[in-house]
Parts: C-alpha cells; structure tokens; sequence
C-alpha cells in the first residue's frame, strides 16, 4: 500500500479492507456515475488454466508445449502463467529461451531451442503476415463461442496450434455487480480479449452486450475512459494494474484490487485489500455515507 492510504469510515472500513488515499476521494464517490470493470483479474480470477491444445497437421503437440511454455514462462501475464504451468504438469521441465519480449495487450515472442517463436492474439501472427489455416481458424471460433481464450502459437513462420485457456468468473463478482447499480451506477466491461469471449463473461455477471469494450488494447484503455468522460459521464473504473493502471489514473475514481500489482495501487484513489468486487461498491456506498455525516 502506499504511504498515503488511509482507512475510510475508519472502523467499518477497515472491517471491509478499504484503504483510501485521501479525503478528496469522498467527494469523487458522490459524482460518479458509470463503473468501467476491467474483465481479467477484477470481474473473473485471472487464475486461467490451459484446457486444450489444438495442433496444425504434422505438429507434435508436444513440441507446441515445449515452445509456447519456455517462452509463456517469462511473462507475468495470467495467460502465460496458464499456458507455462499447464505446459510444464504435460512435459516437465521446460527450455530456456534465448531470447524474449512481451508485446502488451498482444503476447510474447522470442527464441526457443533456435526457432522464433510467437504465443498470443491472431493480431499477433498477423503482424508477422502468418495466418491461421483453416483447422485452427475453426478450433479458435468454437473456443471463443464458448467463451474461451484462444491463443495462437507459430514458430519459424507458420502457425502451429491454437491454446484454449479459460478463465472463471469470481463467485462474488455477479452479486457485485447487482449492489453497482443499485447505487445507480451503469457497470461496463472493458478488455483486451475478444468480443465473443467479453460477451459471455457479460452475460454470466449480468452486463448489457452494449457496455462490452472489447478487444482494447492496454494503450487504447485509458482513451476508452477518456471517450466516456467527454460523453458527460463520471467514470469510476476497477482495475488490477495489468495493463489498466494509466485507465485507473485516467478515471474519476479509480479503485485497485489489492491483489493485482502494486502499479495498480500507485494509481487508484482507493484500494481493495482483499479483491473483492462487491467491495467496490460496498466502498462507494460507505465514502457517500461517510461525506453525509462529516459535512
Ligand atoms: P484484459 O484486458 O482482459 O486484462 P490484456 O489486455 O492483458 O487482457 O490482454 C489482451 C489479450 O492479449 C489476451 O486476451 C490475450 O489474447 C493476449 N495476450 C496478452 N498477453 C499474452 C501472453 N503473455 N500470452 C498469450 N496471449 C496474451
Ligand atoms: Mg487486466
């Protein structure tokens, strides 16, 4: 936490785990009126588990694991964390690469065992002018229809396989949402992935297919705070400071879950301890209260 938290509604917040940077925050809580959710890791765990490996004929599925792992390894991201350790409990123990890069909000690229090799979006692949053949093209569509991740692996210029991950909602995040617009907010869903994915963790917490944002990229996610600003509307916005700490800045109130990083933390107005969605709006509602009394 940073040196300027301070507990709100001192006893009852400290009992919720809010921490809040400062007085000013109160006022903020009053205005705002929309709730901008980043999906990975504040609205679903963004604990993924690799569920399924679909490989391009005369791939060896074995080889995708071993690629797309050594280099998945080296990222912090909950994909990569999903696709390493899944990679790692089929193959055990994984090469080093020789060489690697995160692309934000894209993947990953770099050296393994010689081949270049690329782990993320199509978008990803596309910018290398590789293409998914038919067979995983339709293996990605089915992941996706079923609200599922799907990553691409290619090394050496060829697409080889197609990774499902899945990701499950937090149990507390559709009660969340619920307490949200009860205190007459309009809860938007805000992500990197894709739509079809976005849509169906919208449907499972109760957000309307129009406030899905989707397929942001981590640049573009404090835009999409600054479009809705200038639409007239005071955003709050939850974050776990993967890729949308410079949106918690950006927002009105910006709110982090004290599970996510410490980026996260630096930027919000008031943190979350324990991660708790519904907390968020436990917090709005205890800062309206808190103001109603002091002043
Ligand atoms: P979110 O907005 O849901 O928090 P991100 O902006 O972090 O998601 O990522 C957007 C998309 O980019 C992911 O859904 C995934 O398809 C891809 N991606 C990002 N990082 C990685 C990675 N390390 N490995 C594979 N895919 C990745
Ligand atoms: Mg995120």
């Amino acid at each position: 936490a940073t040196p300027t938290a301070l507990m709100v509604g001192t006893g009852r917040g400290a009992q919720l785990g809010i921490l809040i940077k400062g007085p000013e925050v109160l006022e903020t809580t009053r205005k705002v009126d929309t709730i901008v959710l980043d999906k990975t890791g504040t609205v679903t765990t963004g604990k993924m588990t690799l569920l399924a490996v679909h490989t391009a004929d005369g791939t060896d599925e074995d080889d995708v694991l071993r690629l797309a792992g050594a280099l998945e390894h080296s990222s912090e991201h909950p994909i990569a964390q999903a696709v390493a350790s899944g990679a790692a409990a089929r193959i055990g123990t994984l090469p080093t690469p020789e060489g690697f890069a995160n692309i934000a909000g894209l993947g990953v690229q770099g050296i393994v065992e010689g081949h270049a090799v690329l782990v993320g979006r199509e978008k990803l692949l596309a910018e290398w002018a590789i293409s998914l053949p038919v067979g995983l093209e339709r293996a990605k569509a089915e992941a996706e229809a079923a609200g599922r991740t799907a990553i691409a692996v290619a090394w050496d210029g060829e697409a080889r396989a197609v990774l499902e991950v899945a990701d499950a909602v937090k149990e507390t995040s559709p009660e969340a949402i619920k307490r949200l617009r009860a205190l007459g907010l309009t809860p938007m869903l805000l992500t990197g992935d894709n739509k079809a994915v976005a849509e169906a963790v919208a449907a499972e917490v109760g957000i309307a297919p129009e406030h899905v944002i989707a397929e942001v990229m981590p640049q573009d996610k404090v835009d999409v705070v600054k479009r809705l600003q200038k639409e007239g509307r005071s955003v709050a916005m939850v974050g776990d400071g993967v890729n949308d700490a410079a949106a918690l800045a950006q927002a009105d109130l910006g709110l982090a879950m004290g599970t996510g990083t410490d980026a996260a933390i630096e930027a919000g107005d008031l943190t979350l301890v324990r991660g708790d969605l519904r907390v968020a709006a436990d917090a709005i509602r205890l800062s309206r209260k808190t103001l109603g009394t002091i002043r």
